[in-house]
């Protein structure tokens, strides 16, 4: 079983042994292990991914188990056909495809079951959801990642060269109580709008690279969250709308309702914002989520390639975004996301202060870089990094670790 990611069979180090391993370190030993994709394990193991310690309990059987690191090697990763309640959901794509996680104690027949690729009938949702996770654990697209340009850029850069600055969020119409904290089951709609001409369509290859850039993403974000009270419920609708490209035009709204409207129609929904809300409504009922929001994708002409209605109910993005590149969907994603959930940002030309009340505890903006001490720490509010602050943590309301 070389080749493909690593293994690793009894008769190798450490895997024959009995005790405790660090996972982690042999992943920083071997770059091999990275983002690997089939690992041999014994029976009877048990994970713990918090410390990332696997503990090796009995060497007498063997069995196959997928174990998929994120991005950022935080966690584990399962790719789930059966959801029986015994391992934690991430993200939910529909019955037959979840992606779990951390398991504190091994169960033999369900790592079977997650590795067991049948031939199922899967929904267009699920197949999605599946190839985007195969696509996150590909060599390519970790090497896009390693290479992605742009890295700790600040989202409000003005240079000469090099991608627009990020706009600021929207104001929202009312404040919503489907988007108040980042906690719990939250259902995300993800509306992938294709228009009348070859340039305005996203086939089915961008709709799974969109597909797996927001499994990374909201990924990431459940990794921040201290007590990991997050998992993500997907309401994935490619659409084909049959609108002309609005080329021109001074506001959001220009660009965005015919496209938008067009595919709320073809959806059974009102136009504009009450369409928008009773559509995530609708997703927080059927999936029956905590909370909800939606994300519509487009090739469409935008007013501005990325942005949010902060507090919800919506964010828009343009598949190339700009200069930054669909490689840094995923971050713009988990920014514009974080502004649905009452986030402000915090470089400098988004003219913030370290005043004001964001979220549901009212925390100011303590981390803009016009006024932190220092200029502030590295966020995903101010730049193009994987790291979150502790103002923006409280501004989209995480569930305190020790509440
Ligand atoms: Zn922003």
């Amino acid at each position: 079983m070389e080749g493909n990611g690593a293994s690793f069979s009894q008769s190798r180090e450490p895997w024959g042994g009995i005790g405790a391993y660090d996972y982690k370190k042999y992943i920083t030993a071997s770059n091999q292990l990275k983002h690997t994709n089939i690992i041999h394990f014994n029976k009877n193991l048990s994970l713990n991914p918090l410390n990332q310690t696997l503990k090796i309990m009995s060497t007498t059987n063997y069995m196959e188990m997928e174990v998929r690191m994120d991005e950022e090697n935080t966690i584990n990763e399962y790719l789930l056909r059966h959801d029986d309640g015994t391992i934690p959901v991430l993200h939910d794509y529909g019955a037959r495809v979840k992606i779990g996680l951390e398991k504190p104690r091994a169960s033999l027949t369900l790592m079977s079951t997650a590795l067991s690729r049948e031939t199922t009938e899967l929904s267009l949702q699920e197949r999605l959801g599946e190839a985007a996770y195969d696509l996150r654990h590909s060599p390519q697209y970790n090497e896009a990642k390693d290479k992605r340009i742009y890295k700790g850029r600040i989202w409000g850069d003005q240079e000469s060269t090099g991608p627009k600055p990020l706009a600021k969020p929207l104001a929202a119409t009312t404040l919503d109580s489907l988007s108040d904290r980042m906690a719990g089951r939250i259902a995300v709609g993800l509306i992938l709008v294709s228009g009348p001409l070859p340039r305005l369509v996203l086939n089915n290859k961008k709709q799974i690279k969109i597909t797996a850039e927001i499994q990374a993403s909201l990924s990431w974000l459940y990794t921040q969250a201290p007590k990991r009270d997050l998992s993500w419920a997907y309401d994935i609708i490619p659409v084909t709308v049959n609108v002309p490209d609005t080329l021109h035009g001074s506001s959001f709204e220009t660009f965005e309702a015919p496209w938008r409207d067009a595919a709320l129609k073809q959806l059974g929904f009102k136009s504009g914002f009450k369409g928008v809300r009773d559509y995530i409504q609708k997703l927080k009922t059927e999936l029956n989520t905590d909370r909800a929001y939606c994300a519509f994708f487009t090739k469409y002409t935008l007013q501005h390639f990325a942005y949010a209605y902060s507090g919800g109910p919506h964010l828009v993005m343009h598949y190339a975004n700009d200069g930054w590149g669909v490689d840094n969907i995923d971050r713009v994603f988990a920014h514009e996301t974080c502004h649905i959930f009452n986030a402000p940002d915090e470089y400098a030309i988004s003219d913030c202060d370290c005043k004001g009340a964001y979220g549901p505890d009212k925390v100011p903006n303590g981390n803009c870089a016009n006024c932190a001490p220092n200029g502030g720490v590295s966020c995903i509010m101010r730049a193009n990094d994987w790291a979150m602050c502790d103002f923006t943590r409280r501004h989209i309301g995480f569930t305190k670790a020790h509440a």
